[in-house]
């Protein structure tokens, strides 16, 4: 019941999650070899003793992984981590900073919520409360009783200064990341939500954009074309074939006026934004090149047309009502038996 599908996702997944694992055990160990190394020094014989036994621990974790147990890894290394930061703390003193992991262990979590498939941020919201109260209890607690151990002073800003260092750098770290997926997420949504999804060029939210750019519309002139009888093709190939040639008339057009403005407005409809001396001659040509082309699709050949209306630029007009204007200029063509530039 509600086994997991073997997918390549799925695959890619755990490969990532057993690889993170690895890395951290990795990191846990190395810290704590060098706190083994410090403690030794300084003779905090207890600390000794119990960082040999951590370090045996997580040399046992490396078996969780290997049996893919990431849930209980995670959960034993964290609850670990939680016990090493409260005996290091009540032996040492607040002032030797193991307590910064807490604040770091808080980012931690946020960070999982958001890169795991589940969307719910109360075990977060519950990590960080908890995170809180053991540093504060660890605070009263070494503010009202002496520790330990009287740890000498060299120690001490060694202890601090490495905690803060770790802590800031990892933060950061994960800031980063962040960052940067969040703005390769934003740049994707925002790549999509302007392009057209059957033709691949521009839909009529990227033409508001554009507009908006320009910072000078004198000399430009704004050109919607339609295809002519379309609903013909539809009828008599079939939507697929329809669907093909939107996107063969699409790749004319966007060839054609390489370098100018163009976008699917919608439907069989485009717009085309271009600079007035250049415009009479490219819109002609492109109309002359869809006349020309002959479209085939499943051995069928399919000859259209398109009417073209164009206006340029004047009165500081609206975009909409440029368009209307471009617009009345194309049924216009329509009404003059299509296959037409009327500007
Ligand atoms: P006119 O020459 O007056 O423009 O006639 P028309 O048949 O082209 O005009 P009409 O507006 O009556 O029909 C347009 C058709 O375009 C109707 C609609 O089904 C079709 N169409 C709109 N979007 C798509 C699409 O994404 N794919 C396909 N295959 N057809 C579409
Ligand atoms: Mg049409
Ligand atoms: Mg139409």
């Amino acid at each position: 019941m509600g086994k997991t599908a073997i997918t390549a996702d799925n695959v890619k997944k755990y490969k990532t999650i057993a690889k993170t694992c690895y890395a951290a055990n990795i990191a846990y160990l190395i810290l704590h070899v060098f706190y083994l190394v410090l403690f030794i020094i300084s003779k905090l014989n207890i600390l000794v003793v119990i960082d040999a036994a951590i370090i045996a621990v997580y040399l046992l974790f490396f078996l969780l992984i290997w049996k893919k147990k990431y849930y209980i890894y995670a959960l034993c290394c964290g609850n670990l981590f939680f016990g090493f930061i409260g005996v290091t703390t009540v032996m040492t003193g607040f002032n030797t900073g193991f307590t910064f992991y807490l604040i770091g262990l808080c980012v931690v979590s946020f960070f999982t919520t958001y890169f795991s498939k589940k969307r719910g941020i109360k075990g977060s919201i519950v990590w960080v409360g908890l995170s809180m109260l053991i540093y504060l209890i660890l605070y009263f607690v070494t503010a009202f009783n002496t520790p330990y151990y009287h740890v000498e002073k060299w120690l001490e800003v060694t202890l601090f200064s490495l905690h803060s260092i770790i802590v800031f750098i990892f933060m950061a770290s994960y800031f980063i990341v962040f960052l940067k997926y969040a703005f390769s997420l934003e740049d994707k949504i925002m790549n999509e939500s302007r392009t057209d999804e059957l033709t691949q060029i521009d839909n009529r939210y990227s033409l508001y954009d554009y507009y908006g750019q320009l910072s000078n519309k004198d000399h430009y002139t704004l050109a919607i074309f339609d295809i002519d009888d379309f609903k013909v093709i539809n009828d008599t190939y079939g939507h697929v074939t329809g669907d093909y040639v939107l996107k063969e008339v699409a790749k004319i057009a966007t060839e054609t006026l390489s370098d100018h403005y163009v976008c699917r407005y919608g439907g069989e409809e485009f717009i085309i934004l271009l600079k007035e001396n250049v415009a009479k001659e490219k819109l002609e040509e492109l109309r002359k090149k869809i006349e020309g082309t002959t479209f085939e699709f499943n051995n069928t050949k399919i000859k259209i047309t398109i009417t073209i209306g164009a206006v340029n630029y004047a009165n500081d007009i609206k975009l909409e009502k440029w368009i209307s204007l471009a617009d009345k200029k194309m049924y216009e063509g329509k009404s003059k038996g299509k296959n037409i530039l009327v500007y």
